[in-house]
């Protein structure tokens, strides 16, 4: 089968391999569509770490093609999406606790162990959740993962309650997946871009946001508009060192700083500041089966708007087409075919 191989420092590539066969408590997907994500570009350029050679991607969603001997509550024809993290101690305190992205010995697909960027991938059974019924669009599922992780940042780990101001800084999916929850949760959202994102800051619009702005350095005037204390909530989901000073500087005092995006480097961030204002720092690695049932439910009950996030599906062979894609800031997410 065909799959997009990671194979060492500035190295990767489309790869005949072959098929995985499931394991007893494993099932074997065919893949229907994959996301290309941030942390993906983070492996393409090694600053993410993953064992060479793997076979990258970990958000999709697929059928079921085969099932192994032991598993009973799934059968060949299912559609599924999956956990990403599948190879865990299941001893540990945090696997204990259901916390599996914090296991020592976690290895998630697309970067531990081969992922979706390939016709097949098996998945242990227990990690994966059948496609609701009655979704308009399967492949649309292949963003439940990133949905996951939003749901992880606002609703697990951070908090937001009705009459919050929200800022959201950094308006690319993860962002639009966290400003769709917040407004869920009763905030009044800001979502912050810069010039290059009037397309993503209009979709913010459709999606919900209360305002949006393209220009960050009006924000702290914007947010001092509507309250001279600051904002109860800053959601950082661009991983860029401004993005982080900004979101820092228009916070309330006590108020609660979440970041979501990874920098994939050291950034300088005044630490005193955090002190002056009392700041509540929340983060969130990924997501875990919690932020699962959650984000099912609520595709499910129709409450999250996924469809408006895709921008194109691009064949599997055509990935450089893909990762150019992603790096062009009118598009979101792109999926690829296999
Ligand atoms: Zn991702
Ligand atoms: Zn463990």
């Amino acid at each position: 089968m065909k799959a997009l191989v990671k194979r060492g420092s500035a190295d990767m590539g489309i790869e005949n391999i072959a098929e995985p066969t499931p394991q007893k408590h494993e099932i074997k997907i065919k893949v229907l569509a994959a996301g290309i994500c941030g942390t993906d570009i983070h492996i393409m350029k090694d600053e993410y770490p993953y064992n060479a050679p793997v076979v990258m991607g970990h958000e999709y969603v697929g059928v079921i093609d085969e099932v192994g001997a032991e598993v009973d509550h799934f059968k060949r024809g299912d559609s599924v999406v999956s956990l990403t993290a599948v190879k865990t101690c299941g001893k540990c305190r945090y696997c204990q606790e259901g916390a599996l992205m914090l296991c020592p010995e976690r290895l998630s697909i697309g970067s531990g162990v081969n992922g979706a960027f390939a016709e097949y991938l098996t998945v242990p059974a227990r990690l994966a959740y059948r496609v609701p019924a009655g979704v308009a669009s399967v492949e649309d599922l292949a963003i439940t993962e990133p949905f996951a992780c939003a749901v992880r940042a606002v609703v697990e780990r951070s908090s937001v309650t009705a009459g919050d101001l929200v800022l959201i800084s950094g308006p690319g999916t993860i962002g639009l997946l966290a400003l769709q929850l917040a407004k869920i949760q009763g905030g009044y959202v800001i979502v912050v871009g810069t010039s290059e994102d009037e397309k993503r800051l209009d979709l913010a619009k459709k999606l919900g946001a209360d305002l949006v702005l393209s220009e960050p350095d009006d924000l702290n005037r914007l947010v001092n508009e509507i309250t001279p204390d600051g904002v109860d909530v800053a959601f950082e989901c661009a991983g860029v060192e401004a993005s982080g000073e900004k979101c820092l500087q228009v916070l309330r005092k006590q108020g609660i700083f979440s970041q979501v995006g990874l920098y994939g480097r050291k950034i300088a961030i005044n630490m005193d500041q955090f002190l002056y204002k009392e700041i509540t720092v929340t983060t969130n690695f990924a997501s875990e089966p919690t932020s699962w049932d959650k984000a099912l439910r609520l595709i499910k009950n129709n409450q999250v708007n996924l469809h408006s996030l895709i921008s194109a599906r691009i064949p599997l062979e055509e990935w450089e087409k893909g990762f150019e894609l992603f790096f062009d800031k009118s598009n979101l997410k792109i999926f690829l075919v296999p």
